[in-house]
């Protein structure tokens, strides 16, 4: 099976873009559009890998990442935050958060795909 990745975004544009890219590399991609639906269908669905937007509403990702990494249920899952290129500061801040890794906005497709691949390997392999 494919590996699964959540993506919690805010932002339409960016959400579809992260889904397509990493549907498209083979990946299997959930979507969430907020920290409180990011939350819940982590839980549910149990994913590898979260792209987490830091600014949204509802809950904002720091808040949402503060949850997930106590929950010991969800141990061994990967985190990336997304986090806007103009918020100095908020890198560090991720990652004191918990999460493993992170990306700037605007998302870089090639970066995207190097990131998760590090954390999680290859989605479906190419040919299959
Ligand atoms: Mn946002």
């Amino acid at each position: 099976m494919a590996p699964q990745i959540l993506v919690v975004e805010d932002n339409e544009q960016n959400l579809v873009l992260m889904r397509d890219i990493l549907t498209y590399h083979g990946y299997a991609v959930l979507t969430a559009r907020n920290g409180e639906e990011g939350v819940r269908l982590a839980r549910e669905e149990r994913p590898d890998l979260i792209l987490m937007d830091m600014q949204m509403p509802v809950l904002d990702g720091f808040t949402a990442v503060n949850i997930l990494r106590r929950d010991p249920g969800l141990h061994g899952l990967k985190i990336i935050a997304v986090t806007s290129f103009a918020m100095a500061g908020d890198k560090e801040k991720a990652l004191q958060a918990g999460c493993d890794d992170y990306l700037s906005k605007p998302v870089d497709i090639l970066e995207l795909r190097a990131t998760v691949k590090k954390h999680l390997g290859e989605g479906k392999a190419d040919g299959e």
